[in-house]
């Protein structure tokens, strides 16, 4: 069974990187019948944020992304001090008693002889005696991890394929800090294998914390998930901008924007398959496959958003909107609208040029003729075809085609230029209306 996890950290609210990670790992469950989880990275207890723990469940709800279960890290310390004297035992974690500032000083002698930044493992040269000394003396030791150097970390990615970490390059990571809170890589690996995770889908900029975070699971004893890394998400200018960092749910839902037109968008760009228009999230499981993933930055568009979104709500079913439309307004006024619409607020703008006060302004010529029209419209039948006919007998009884004929027409009876079909909008203008309308535009 898969079980996939979506890991935000509280301490702000989620742009549109993390909502596509939120989307993937929820699609990738979906797709095969399994769970996904969100876990709220709370361990930074400064940082984290109950308002930002209720945005994000919120976000999610709004996306339609719906967990199966949620954790919280900050509920689950006696695991993770559990897991660490496991470690601690077997040798796997070790203290250090280097200040910021002295760690800063080695790197910086290290930068200047022209080499890595690795930390160099002097605390493992401490005795027993030394570290009581350094410890009566009121310092507390923060953590490390002992990597195993002896072999490369290899693993399949499903997005980069073989990947392959030589951990002699890489410093322990600092798991604990001396006040005892915990930094993200170590509770990160020990949920996932509590939680039974299958497939970890993160950005790549975890890439080499999944090397780290193999041999964590290696020497707790887990079989390490999956993992697919996604190349990041850049603006169309071509660089992750501080405009895409800070885009968020709300932003969307103020250009009136669909989740299904994000979750279009999302599911797909950056992969080998083409954006599509869907009307539900379901028609994007079947071809939902790491292996089409590529690996350039995928480019986030809001330009192509919005077309999206448009082409989206053009398809989308009276029942799937109803709720959010003018009251009144039902499944024929819906498609006779639906076609003009880039946001669902404009159907209030469209219910106003039905159900409103319309106001024109014609000149002499074209009140004279919208006059003539007001006639022919009292003795009309009113079906679906009264303006095919009406147009047809205007045609023919003043000789006027084409713009000439049919904008004047438009004008007097919703107040613009532009606007739906007038087949579909003057049965629900309806007949008394419409002669009101032309009568008033003529006079
Ligand atoms: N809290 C981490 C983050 O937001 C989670 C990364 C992960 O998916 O493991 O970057």
């Amino acid at each position: 069974m898969v079980v996939t996890r979506f890991a935000p950290s509280p301490t702000g609210r989620l742009h549109v990187g993390n909502i596509r990670t939120a989307l993937h790992n929820w699609m990738w469950a979906r797709a095969h019948g399994g769970r996904f989880l969100l876990r709220l990275d709370d361990t930074d207890a400064e940082r984290s944020t109950e308002e930002n723990v209720v945005a994000i469940r919120a976000d999610l709800a709004w996306l339609g992304l719906s967990p199966d279960a949620e954790a919280r890290q900050s509920d689950r310390f006696a695991l993770y001090e559990r897991r660490f004297e496991e470690l601690r035992a077997a040798g796997r974690v070790y203290p250090c008693y280097e200040t910021a500032e002295e760690l800063e000083l080695k790197r910086k002698i290290l930068a200047g002889r022209g080499l890595p930044p690795i930390y160099d493992r002097a605390a493992l040269q401490l005795d027993d005696a030394q570290r009581a000394a350094l410890e009566a003396d009121g310092h507390q030791p923060h953590w490390r991890f002992l990597l195993d150097h002896d072999e490369p970390i290899r693993w399949d990615d499903l997005i980069r394929g073989p990947q392959q970490l030589d951990p002699s390059r890489l410093s322990d990571p600092v798991i604990r800090r001396a006040d005892g809170s915990w930094l993200y890589m170590l509770p990160s690996a020990i949920d996932d294998i509590d939680m039974g995770i299958t497939h970890v889908v993160r950005g790549e900029d975890h890439v080499t914390n999944t090397g780290l975070q193999l041999q964590m699971f290696s020497a707790l004893g887990a079989t390490p998930p999956a993992f697919a890394h996604e190349a990041l998400l850049v603006g169309s200018e071509g660089k992750l901008s501080k405009r895409l960092g800070s885009l968020g749910c709300d932003a969307f839902r103020e250009e009136g924007i669909e989740p299904i037109a994000l979750i279009a968008l999302l599911g797909r760009i950056g992969t080998s398959l083409p954006v599509e228009p869907v009307a539900s999230p379901d028609a994007l499981f079947a071809d939902f496959d790491f292996a089409r993933f590529g690996r350039a930055p995928a480019r986030f568009d809001l330009d192509e958003l919005k077309a999206l979104n448009a082409r989206i709500l053009h398809l989308l079913d009276h029942a799937a909107v109803a709720d959010r439309l003018p009251a009144g307004m039902d499944a024929a006024a819906w498609e006779a609208i639906r076609p003009n619409m880039t946001r669902l607020s404009d159907a209030a703008d469209w219910w106003s040029v039905v159900e409103g006060s319309v106001e024109s302004a014609l000149d002499d010529e074209d009140r004279a003729f919208v006059r003539q029209a007001a006639e022919l419209a009292e003795t009309a039948t009113w079906d679906a075809g009264t303006w095919k006919a009406l147009t047809g007998q205007l045609n023919a009884a003043t000789g006027r085609k084409g713009k000439a004929l049919f904008l004047p027409l438009r004008l007097a009876l919703t107040g613009r230029e532009h606007g739906p079909d007038m087949n579909a909008l003057l049965p629900l203008i309806g007949r008394d209306r419409a002669i009101a309308r032309l009568r008033a535009a003529g006079s």
